[in-house]
């Protein structure tokens, strides 16, 4: 995640192994433990992503909503991991914003990260990341000075309740992260961070 630290034994939950850096902080599942491209792609399939649902809605509004309070009318966006179902972009989109799609599985456009944008969300993405550090670089290069990042995930937080945490038992979430580790990940592009509400992170890049 961060590139500077080592990983070191964390726990061991039913043969499921895992990493915790001792710079950053985050905690990754070791990859002789992760699903094949084949078993990901059928368990993403089954995420019921429905934009007419408004409890899916209420979900993602814990990010559009601070995140549109600070977007200036008519921004372009990149709604990057998208999933089957564009929820999350209809949302912006009924607001004024233009919206881009990426999704490896799903919506697998290069000339979509071929592009610069006001703003990048990825709600229930990062936590499924094999090389994280390498995709916040391609977030940080798709962002236009003074662009927003805004990204929701569960944040890892007391240790002791992590064998049986919700979030750590989808086998496809391969990384957690703390408050602490997007702290570093803010100071290390230079971003600004702001924490709106639980499990969202708002990253502003320098204008
Ligand atoms: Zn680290």
């Amino acid at each position: 995640m961060c590139e500077q630290g080592s990983l070191s034994d964390f726990r061991v939950v039913k043969a499921q192994r895992y990493l915790r850096c001792d710079v950053c902080e985050a905690t990754v599942m070791d990859a002789s433990c992760r699903l094949s491209p084949e078993q990901e792609r059928e368990i993403y399939q089954l995420h019921d992503n429905d934009p007419s649902d408004p409890g899916y809605r209420t979900f993602l509004s814990k990010l559009t909503e601070p995140l549109l309070e600070r977007l200036p009318s008519g921004a372009s966006g990149l709604d990057f991991g998208c999933g089957p179902g564009p929820a999350l972009a209809q949302m912006l989109e009924a607001e004024g914003m233009a919206v881009s799609l990426y999704d490896p599985y799903f919506y697998p456009s290069a000339v979509a990260l071929d592009q610069t944008y006001d703003f990048i969300t990825c709600t229930e993405v990062v936590e499924h990341l094999y090389a994280p550090a390498g995709v916040f670089r391609e977030l940080d290069r798709m962002l236009k000075p003074g662009g927003w990042l805004g990204v929701m995930t569960c944040f890892q937080t007391d240790d002791d309740r992590f064998d049986n945490w919700h979030y750590r038992r989808d086998p496809t979430h391969v990384v957690f992260y703390r408050e602490f580790t997007f702290k570093l990940l803010a100071n290390r592009f230079g971003w600004h961070l702001e924490i709106p509400r639980k499990d969202v992170a708002l990253f502003r890049k320098p204008a």
